[in-house]
């Protein structure tokens, strides 16, 4: 009798339970049938689906799990690939739009169109230090990134320069105004053409800004100058030091006090790839965001010849020091956000992101490791891990399908498939399949 009763008991429980379960996955959406890399793990989930309702990750789960969902809309990966949305720690939007720079660029029209650009090339967040105009401001404040289809933007709003430390407190309490979300700085000379920000200024606008509750990202060249910001607590460096290999002093320090790096390869790249024709200018990838204007403008004597001289003698020469010292401290357990420095006139929005991920892979970190340093390490080094950077519960359902393995060569992350932003679809992402 009562095995029966029990019996029967556990056939209404489990009546209740499916029911339950099929009511309540209504409105969800599994995407089934992928290998999911979620950000934290070192090995990645096969055959495996993605559940999200309302733009925010669910769960994910195997396809073999005994209970498996019913009643969500379904979306079939077919076997493809899952990771979470790349974010940009360190880019730019709204300051340049092609070569052309100045007030007739600084629109939200253009914003929005880097910002669509981005998230086509799976970019779904970027942090944009420095200089963007008030319209990013605007668009950051008054948008809905998912339902436009724009990757998400964070920004620190004009460089911080003032000229003594007296001055530092009252820039800063300016910029406050409009919320920024980070505050920059840049130290270094610009190889001898302006003066260089003396450290006690430094420190007191890093002061000054974490008395508003802001962190700081500084623009170095120089060993000297991102050890004076760690000494001074900045928050980030936002560049790869470029004139002496990195010393255990520094490593340790970086490590003492959790700073994280974007290395921007690709920036020294953009100082003097173009005074002669690069050969990306043959890429489909590159070419089919590029406008043809630009490239011929590119591809011109008189522009070429800007891609010359000390600068760019500099920093070509600075580059494989850039790499080792990117590997030195990554090896060491400093986190390295992912960060480009896109968006200035011929840093290539998007196609930079591929070509920095190339570069780190090409100096020695693995796709993994590439992948950590431009999801949760980004996240994490930028403050928006509450919401980005990991496949975890309750965060955005901003990620990346593509069709090649990028666990096996990071190039395959140009097999784009499709692109998510708070669980809506990118239009017309780029693909080189
Ligand atoms: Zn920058």
């Amino acid at each position: 009798m009562n095995i029966v009763k029990n019996a029967a008991f556990i056939l209404t429980l489990m009546i209740i339970l499916v029911s339950c379960g099929a009511e309540s996955f209504e409105d969800h959406t599994i995407f089934t049938n992928a290998t999911i890399w979620d950000g934290n793990s070192l090995t990645v989930q096969p055959n495996s689906a993605l559940i999200t309702f309302e733009g925010r990750i669910v769960d994910i789960i195997d396809m073999n799990d005994p209970d498996f969902p019913g009643g969500a809309t379904v979306i079939d990966l077919g076997n493809r690939f899952v990771v979470p949305g790349l974010i940009n720690a360190h880019g730019h939007v709204g300051i340049a739009k092609g070569l052309q720079t100045g007030p007739d660029v600084h629109t939200e029209e253009n914003v929005k169109n880097q910002l669509a650009l981005y998230a086509r090339y799976g970019i779904t967040t970027v942090v944009s230090l420095g200089d963007e105009p008030q319209a990013a401001f605007d668009i950051r404040d008054h948008t809905n990134f998912a339902d436009e289809g724009l990757a998400r933007l964070f920004l620190s709003g004009p460089v911080l320069n003032p000229s003594v430390a007296e001055e530092a407190e009252s820039a800063v309490a300016y910029l406050i105004q409009s919320n920024p979300d980070w505050t920059k700085i840049r130290v270094d000379d610009g190889l001898g053409t302006r003066s260089k920000m003396q450290p006690a200024v430094y420190a007191a606008v890093i002061d000054a800004s974490h008395s508003h509750g802001v962190p700081l990202a500084a623009h170095i060249v120089t060993l000297e100058d991102a050890k004076g910001i760690v000494e001074s607590n900045g928050n980030l460096i936002a560049h790869s030091i470029r004139d002496v290999p990195v010393t255990r002093e520094f490593i340790n320090m970086m490590l003492e006090k959790d700073i994280c790096i974007t290395p921007t390869l690709t920036r020294e790249v953009s100082v003097y790839i173009y005074s002669e024709r690069p050969a990306f200018f043959d890429d489909p990838f590159f070419l089919s965001e590029v406008h043809p204007e630009v490239l011929e403008q590119l591809e011109s004597p008189d522009i070429q010849l800007q891609y010359t001289g000390r600068a760019a003698d500099y920093f070509r020469e600075a580059l494989p020091l850039a790499k080792a010292n990117m590997m030195s401290l990554h090896n060491a357990g400093v986190r390295i956000a992912f960060g480009t420095d896109s968006g200035p006139p011929a840093r290539f929005q998007g196609y930079f992101e591929h070509m920095e991920m190339e570069m780190m892979q090409n100096a020695g970190m693995n796709p993994i490791e590439i992948l950590r340093s431009a999801t949760r390490y980004a996240a994490e080094c930028m403050n928006l891990d509450d919401e980005l950077g990991t496949l975890e519960p309750g965060k955005w359902a901003d990620f990346v399908v593509v069709s090649e393995n990028p666990f096996d060569d990071i190039q395959n992350l140009r097999s784009l498939h499709s692109v998510y932003i708070g669980g809506n679809e990118i239009k017309q992402v780029v693909s080189q399949q």
